[in-house]
């Protein structure tokens, strides 16, 4: 028998004690029970999330220190093949119980200020448990053991904050205007003093008001319902309404009366490939879908329209889930898994295509699918196998794009028959918002 296998592994077992520790210390924590009332509740307020957050990053560190000590560590350090194995898991578990408590925070308050868009959860950031892992390891852990406490404890009031952010992003993707308060008690430090206040939020903004410093215990908030809700359904709550009523989709994608046009194979044959900022990669790919689905309309849907969605990733990899439209238009909740999709896709993830039986360009309807945050690429093509694209590139401007449809639309007026010249306008404008538009 050789000497490394003399040596005990300690971990399983010093994992097994800290995890039912801290599980106990959670779950007779009286604090914590009232804070996970009030979310029930649905009365958390931002306060409340960083007093969960606080509490558990607390009751973390107790299990940690309950359990490891130099005098149970070999030669009184914690290596990194223990750490690794010891940490990361339990951070996890904290991030994993705040960020449940944020989603259904935020959820609270979205249904309160009236946005039926499903609240966001921030990634967890491995980064900063990784700096802790090798920080731990690599001095005697006496000197190092304060590393398990404000370190813990910072990391679990920023996955607060990172929850806000997330959200605060994916609504302003949305349309929406919203605005991040930063408060102090005025104890915590000049930095934070200075800091304090409301913020409009943007995705290029200044992220110093996101940062928290050790033992800052300041809130960063984002309410959907004070004021940054202005824009709400500027654009979508319309389209929906008019989109819904069969006598208007008539008008939205057949103004000039056109017949419609059957799918033959010459069309599928003369479909060509076109290149797609980000998906550059996929050109071909998309240009076989495009033939597939005219393929799917001309022997499944009688040459009416066809709706298909996929993730940009699995373009390729996956088939497209498709739903049956008719001559104007495709209804996607006739297929229950498409907003299925859009409900668990991040923005600017999905790559939507579909089929025009009578018109040739994009339709007031189609705006509106564009205009979901999750939809990255919309893709036309007509049964005579003409290709057009609306693709977000990186520097898309969300806002800006709302905007030029609403003045559009003020200029013409919304009617049946102005929808055309409003898209007409708009996608003359498309520079101006960064959007790419490939005719
Ligand atoms: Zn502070
Ligand atoms: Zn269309």
């Amino acid at each position: 028998m050789n000497r490394q296998n003399e040596v005990k592994d300690i971990v399983p077992d010093l994992l097994n004690k800290i995890e039912s520790t801290y599980k106990d210390l959670v779950e007779n924590d009286e604090v914590l029970s009232s804070l996970l009332k009030k979310n029930a509740d649905k009365l958390a307020k931002a306060q409340d999330e960083q007093d969960f957050a606080a509490k558990i990053a607390e009751r973390l560190s107790e299990a940690y220190k309950e359990h490891i000590s130099s005098g149970n560590l070999p030669n009184g350090k914690m290596y990194y093949n223990i750490a690794k194995r010891i940490i990361p898991p339990t951070m996890t578990d904290s991030y994993q119980q705040i960020s449940d408590y944020c989603y259904a925070a935020q959820s609270a308050l979205n249904e309160n200020a009236g946005i039926s868009i499903k609240a966001q959860r921030a990634p967890i950031n491995t980064d900063r448990i990784d700096g802790i892992v090798n920080r731990v390891s690599q001095e005697p852990f006496d000197e190092i053991d304060w590393i398990l406490k404000a370190p813990i404890e910072n990391f679990c009031r920023s996955v607060v904050d990172d929850h806000k952010k997330a959200n605060a992003d994916f609504h302003y993707r949305s349309g929406l205007r919203p605005r991040i308060i930063r408060k102090t008690d005025g104890k915590c430090c000049k930095w934070c003093s200075n800091l304090a206040g409301a913020y409009e939020y943007s995705p290029g903004m200044d992220r110093e008001v996101f940062r928290r410093h050790e033992n800052c215990g300041c809130t960063v908030e984002y309410d959907p319902g004070d004021g940054s809700k202005r824009r709400q359904n500027v654009w979508s709550k319309e389209w929906k309404q008019k989109s819904e009523k069969a006598s208007d989709s008539i008008a939205l994608e057949s103004p000039l009366g056109n017949k419609p046009v059957l799918v033959t194979d010459q069309a599928i044959r003369k479909v060509k490939a076109v290149k797609v900022q980000g998906l550059e990669e996929d050109s071909e790919i998309l240009k076989e879908e495009h033939q597939k689905l005219l393929k799917f309309a001309q022997k499944e849907n009688g040459s009416k329209e066809v709706t298909g969605v996929i993730n940009k990733s699995e373009l390729g990899v996956k088939k497209f889930v498709y739903a049956k439209g008719d001559w104007d238009r495709t209804n996607l909740d006739s297929n229950p898994e498409i907003p299925m999709i859009f409900a668990m896709s991040p923005p600017e993830s999905l790559v939507v295509i579909h089929n025009h039986p009578n018109s040739n360009s994009f339709s007031y309807a189609d705006l509106g699918i564009f205009s979901y945050p999750q939809v990255k690429t919309l893709t036309l093509v007509t049964n005579k196998g003409v290709v057009r694209v609306l693709n977000k590139t990186d520097s898309f401007d969300y806002r800006e794009f709302i905007d030029i449809i609403k003045e559009e639309k003020e200029r013409w007026g919304f009617t049946g028959t102005t929808q055309p010249v409003i898209v007409k306008n708009v996608l003359k404008r498309a520079k101006e918002c960064n959007l790419e538009y490939i005719k």
